[in-house]
């Protein structure tokens, strides 16, 4: 069973950068700082601290990522308060959070939030029509699911006391 969950004209974006691919972001944002400007804008601590200098647009700041901002990020896509995640991670560099860029990753897909980890895949995304409309977003309707599981579990406690 799914759900449909509007993603709004105007997207909720999360910036996110490792330090290695900080420039690269920074650029991008520069170079989309009309189109990122008809939205409302997110980041991590360093991340969006640097994009809101770099573009003079507003950014509204998480936690650094080591301190639990991927985490604040990724729970913020799970309550449905971000649309659309732009996560520039270092393929290259061993991370001391790198449990938490796991689960923010996961979360995202879990969600099925357009994600970008890489320069071309946030020039596909940020050109696309759908960037500045309405998108109607599927979800499992995971809480259907976990009401079955929790329904079948109940079923074989009362059997086992049954056979008791
Ligand atoms: P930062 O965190 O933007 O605070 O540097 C990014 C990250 O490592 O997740």
């Amino acid at each position: 069973m799914s759900n449909h969950l509007n993603l709004p004209a105007r997207k909720r974006i999360a910036l996110v950068a490792h330090d290695g691919c900080k420039d690269d972001l920074l650029d991008w944002a520069q170079h989309n700082r009309e189109e990122l400007s008809r939205h409302q804008l997110f980041g991590t601590g360093g991340t969006g601290t640097l994009i809101a200098k770099a573009t003079g647009l507003k950014v509204e700041r998480f936690l650094s990522g080591p301190l639990g901002g991927d985490q604040q990020i990724g729970a913020a896509i799970s309550t449905h308060e971000l649309d659309i995640l732009i996560f520039f991670w270092d393929p290259l560099e061993a991370q001391p959070h790198d449990p938490d860029v796991k689960a923010l990753l996961r979360l995202a897909v879990l969600h099925n939030i357009p994600t970008a980890s890489n320069r071309s895949t946030a020039d596909f995304l940020i050109t696309s029509h759908l960037f500045d409309q309405e998108y109607e977003r599927q979800v499992e309707d995971y809480g259907a699911v976990l009401r079955r599981t929790q329904e079948e579990l109940i079923e074989d406690l009362v059997e086992d006391d049954d056979d008791d």
